[in-house]
C-alpha cells in the first residue's frame, strides 16, 4: 500500500461538548475576569479605612509642621496668607493655590493684570502642576500620585502635635470594598487662615472653605483639585 492511511480518532458527542463547554468557560472567564472580579468583591461588602486612636511622637508642640514653626515646614511662610492650600503628607510638602499674590514677606499684592502662571514641581514623591488666575480668583492643582500610594502614618505621628495629627487623619479616613487594595490618599487641603484641614479623598468631590469653593476629581492616581474665589455681594 502507498502513503498514509489516515487516522480518525472517535470521540463520543458527549465528550466533545464538554470540551467545547470548557473552553468557552474559559474564554470567559479570562474576558471577563476583572468584571467577574470586581462582582464577588463587592458581594463581600465595604468597610471603613479609619486613623483612629494614633498617638502623636512629637516631643516639642511648637516643632509641628502644620501649628508649629518647624524650619522644615512651609507652613510657617503660608500662615500669612489668606488663602488656602494643599499638603503633600507623606513629603509635608505644602502647596499655595495661587488665588492671591504676596510679597516676599507675605503681604498681599494688587494685581490687576490678567495673566495666568503655571508651575510644575516633582518632589520625588508627588508631581504638582498649579495654574493659577489670581485676579480671576481661578486655580487648579493637578498632583500625579505614586502608584500603591498610601499615607506614611509614622512621618505623621513624628511630625504633628496631637490636636494637628487627629484632624489630619480625620481628613484621611475613607471606605472600600473588604478585599480592595485601596489606600487613603496622601493629601489634604488647607485653609491658611484657620489651619482647618479638608479631606481628598474619592467620596469628597466638592466644599466651601470661607469665600472659597473647591471641587476634587479623582482618577486613579491623579487628582485634580480646582479652586475658586467667590466672596459674597455687598
Ligand atoms: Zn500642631
Amino acid at each position: 500500500m502507498s502513503g498514509k492511511e489516515k487516522q480518525y480518532y472517535k470521540i463520543r458527542k458527549r465528550h466533545l461538548w464538554i470540551a467545547i463547554g470548557t473552553m468557552l468557560a474559559i474564554i470567559v472567564i479570562t474576558y471577563y475576569k476583572q468584571d467577574l472580579y470586581k462582582m464577588w468583591q463587592h458581594k463581600q461588602g465595604r468597610e471603613d479605612v479609619t486613623y483612629e486612636g494614633i498617638k502623636s511622637e512629637l516631643k516639642n508642640n511648637r516643632e509641628c509642621y502644620l501649628c508649629g514653626n518647624s524650619d522644615r515646614s512651609l507652613m510657617g511662610y503660608y500662615r500669612k496668607f489668606d488663602t488656602i492650600g494643599l499638603i503633600s503628607l507623606n513629603d509635608w510638602y505644602v502647596v499655595d493655590f495661587g488665588l492671591q499674590e504676596y510679597d516676599e514677606q507675605g503681604n498681599p499684592l494688587k494685581s490687576d493684570s490678567a495673566h495666568t502662571s503655571t508651575q510644575m514641581t516633582n518632589t520625588g514623591e508627588v508631581s504638582i502642576m498649579t495654574s493659577s488666575s489670581p485676579n480671576r480668583g481661578m486655580a487648579s492643582i493637578d498632583v500625579s500620585l505614586p502608584e500603591n500610594y498610601k499615607p506614611d502614618i509614622k512621618m505623621l505621628q513624628k511630625r504633628l502635635c496631637q490636636a494637628c495629627l487627629d484632624k489630619i487623619t480625620d481628613s484621611l479616613e475613607t471606605s472600600k470594598w473588604k478585599y480592595e487594595k485601596k489606600q487613603a490618599i496622601p493629601l489634604c487641603l488647607v485653609d491658611f487662615k484657620t489651619l482647618e484641614i479638608y479631606a481628598v479623598q474619592d467620596w469628597h468631590i466638592g466644599c466651601s472653605i470661607r469665600d472659597y469653593w473647591v471641587d476634587m476629581e479623582y482618577d486613579e492616581e491623579r487628582v485634580e483639585v480646582n479652586a475658586y474665589y467667590l466672596p459674597t455681594r455687598e
